[in-house]
């Protein structure tokens, strides 16, 4: 059996800690939309975008067009649970790439790894996600 990697100490995602978190959301989506019986390649063109080569013009073409397919398929994916999941999977891999994932919406504190591990699309951290069910569903 091969050992679990060992995250770095510390509270901050590192390198190596979003690659793994980026894996399970591309994971996660894949799964997703498995599930929901489309083939999706938008991930694949995307790994293509940034290979050189004769690729370039038509991967161009194609971002134009994903602009405003991608804003109707958002629409589409609102309207169901598993969709708002895949739109929240499609934050968390923005937020990786803007470079601000395992930062908490909230309080903008870092998430906790466990937390992420579990949930790797995390918005908030456990503090302040316990805050929001709170309001939801009020104990009195
Ligand atoms: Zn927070």
């Amino acid at each position: 059996m091969i050992p679990r990697a060992r995250f770095g100490g510390g509270n901050t995602v590192n390198k190596r800690e979003l690659k793994h978190f980026e894996k399970r959301l591309i994971e996660e989506r894949a799964q997703l939309l498995k599930e929901r019986g489309y083939i999706e390649d938008k991930i694949f063109n995307e790994s293509q975008r940034d290979a050189p080569g004769d690729l370039s013009a038509y991967s161009v073409h194609m971002a134009d067009q994903a602009s405003d397919a991608q804003e109707r398929e958002k629409a589409y994916h609102m309207a169901s649970a598993e969709g708002r999941l895949l739109y929240h999977i499609d934050e968390a891999l923005g937020r990786i790439k803007e470079g601000i994932y395992g930062k908490c919406d909230g309080c903008g504190k870092k998430i906790q790894k466990p937390r992420l591990e579990v949930v790797p699309h995390a918005r908030l951290c456990i503090e302040c996600k316990k805050a929001e069910e709170n309001g939801t569903a009020q104990q009195s």
